[in-house]
């Protein structure tokens, strides 16, 4: 340990005022949906999803892994089908499917926040989960991703582009719709 005040080991806390400008809710959720995708386990796309009531109170989060107890696709590898003429990886359970199957019914009226578009299956449990808005930021395809925006427009749902601000935690965002 050095002794003296500038040494490098020392923790000096910068304080918050100084670096953190305090975001909309919008973009703290979005923000807590990338961290929650930092725990993913499948390397072909990390993604996180926050699921938030009326009272702006987090019910409960996922980000895409294997079923509870399997192994994952970054000890395993990935699980790779040709479905409709594009590779996906079938190990895992989608972001958004992982925080329905938590919060079962406490889903109903809820705002969902996912890093990235919903594909189609997880758009009809969304649906039939009862929630009211879905939050994204990246446009990313997957099976029947072009359908998406329509379901959702049938059953009133809404599906909302988040609008990037400064971020309090420095992530970038990459892809936008197309
Ligand atoms: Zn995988
Ligand atoms: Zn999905």
């Amino acid at each position: 340990m050095g002794s003296g005040s500038d040494d490098a080991s020392t923790f000096k806390p910068v304080p918050l005022q100084e670096v953190i400008v305090r975001p909309e809710w919008q973009q703290h959720f979005i923000e807590m949906a990338y961290l929650v995708a930092t725990m993913a386990t499948c390397p072909r796309k990390h993604v996180g999803a926050v699921l938030v009531n009326a009272d702006k109170r987090i019910v409960g989060t996922g980000f895409n892994g294997s079923a509870a107890g399997m192994e994952h696709c970054d000890v395993v590898g990935c699980d790779m089908v040709e479905i409709n003429g594009r590779m996906s990886c079938v190990r895992t359970i989608h972001a958004e499917s992982n925080v329905l199957d938590f919060a079962g019914q406490r889903a109903r009226g809820c705002t969902l926040y996912v890093t990235v578009t919903p594909c189609f299956e997880c758009t009809k449990r969304i649906v039939n989960t009862g929630i009211v808005d879905v939050i994204y930021d990246e446009y990313y395809a997957s099976q029947n991703t072009e359908r998406v925006a329509e379901y959702f427009r049938d059953a009133g749902v809404g599906l909302i582009k988040h609008e990037v601000e400064e971020t309090a935690i420095g992530h970038e965002v990459e892809a936008s719709i197309p």
